[in-house]
């Protein structure tokens, strides 16, 4: 406020944050976005798509990270997800290559790693947009998540790991896509020399007031997700003998930074399932929510009616019509995922007692659960 500027390219607060940013993910350039649907439009803009090319990727995800695709004119394919952990797999990616894949975004739901290396050397050539608006510092064997991909994107909304009430990050290696996404951010206006409007851009900038809220907040997050992390070894062996009670597995070797913590429930021990289970688990003042989202994307208006631009259905019109088999069978791992989970919130302020009174909530919650069936 002192300094009389909260306008960023004048500014010293989002540059200050950019730089901090990209030295904690281990990046060598940082762009800050007005929010994370802004930074994923952003850098799917810089992969530089034609009109009709398809973006593979998960229907299990915030809807902010799949309209930016409709807006760049490209097709979003839906590839399966794993039933256990709600991410993409190697395999299921593979499946929906075609000639025109020209990108894929990578969610790494709750906070837990999805494998993408894995999945990168099974769609060679292919760059990979790494979704970490969940995950921030989440590992996989030893790199952050964000690491493997061509760029990363973060968000900075209000229930995430870090927030400015809104706000976006996105980290990358590669020079030229860095300056193509700060062009981006900035209407194609480059502030820091003499330019033109080269290429069509949004206004996506973070304020200062942002980007002063969100550096503050970076110095603690290697200890928030430490702490979360810490809670969330607890509650594992807390519910580690509870019958039909699974938390979501991570991949051995990486780390969740546990955005959530997710548990998968098996009906058939459990009666009423997830949904049971999480009504339970609210009946005692414990939030939980059955399915992390009511349905995948692919069933929302937005992709069963194609309502995009006035009555044109564009890109819709592009595509081919395999692209667009929304048929659940082809969607196993997604249906079962959303059918078992119960997603629990998660954040760092939760100590050990409000962690043994989540256990014992999951205990009792089943014990009656199965009790009341019998
Ligand atoms: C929150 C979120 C986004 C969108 O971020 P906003 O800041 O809300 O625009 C995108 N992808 C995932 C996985 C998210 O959780």
């Amino acid at each position: 406020m002192t300094s009389g500027t909260l306008f960023g390219p004048k500014g010293k607060q989002v540059k200050a944050l950019e730089g901090a940013f990209a030295d904690w993910q281990g990046a060598a350039h940082a762009i800050a976005a007005s929010s994370g649907t802004a930074a994923i439009h952003t850098a799917l803009n810089a992969l530089a798509l034609e009109p009709g090319d398809e973006v593979i990727t998960t229907s299990v995800t915030d809807i902010g990270a799949l309209t930016p695709i409709l807006y760049e004119g490209a097709i979003p394919v839906f590839a399966d997800v794993d039933a256990r952990t709600g991410n993409l797999t190697a395999e299921s990616v593979a499946q929906k290559l075609s000639d025109r894949t020209k990108a894929a975004i990578v969610t790494h739901l709750l906070g837990n790693p999805a494998d993408t290396p894995s999945i990168a050397e099974a769609a060679p050539g292919v760059p990979i947009l790494e979704d970490c608006a969940q995950s921030f510092g989440a590992t996989l064997a030893g790199p952050k998540v964000g690491t493997t991909g061509a760029v990363s994107c973060f968000s900075l909304q209000q229930g995430k790991h870090i927030t400015a009430g809104e706000g976006g990050l996105i980290a990358t290696d590669d020079a030229v896509l860095a300056k193509r996404m700060k062009l981006y951010v900035n209407k194609a206006w480059d502030y820091d020399q003499p330019s033109d409007h080269d290429f069509l851009a949004l206004n996506y900038r973070m304020t200062e007031l942002q980007a002063a809220v969100a550096r503050a907040q970076l110095v603690g997050l290697d200890d928030h997700i430490d702490v979360r992390q810490t809670n969330a070894q607890l509650l594992g062996s807390l519910i580690d003998e509870v019958d039909g009670v699974e938390p979501i597995p991570v991949i051995d070797g990486a780390t969740s930074s546990y955005w959530r913590y997710g548990v998968l429930v098996d009906p058939d021990v459990i009666p009423g399932g997830n949904e049971a289970l999480a009504a339970k688990l609210r009946s005692v003042e414990v939030p939980a929510a059955s399915r992390y989202i009511k349905k995948p994307a692919f069933q929302t208006n937005l992709f069963q009616n194609q309502t995009t631009f006035g009555n044109s259905r564009w890109p819709f019109t592009l595509a081919r019509p395999e692209a667009l088999d929304y048929s659940p069978d082809l969607y196993p791992g997604t249906f079962s995922f959303l059918d078992h989970v119960v997603v629990l919130p998660w954040n760092e302020r939760l100590d050990a007692g409000h962690i043994q009174r989540i256990g014992e909530a999951i205990r009792d919650g089943v014990a009656q659960l199965v009790k009341e069936a019998a």
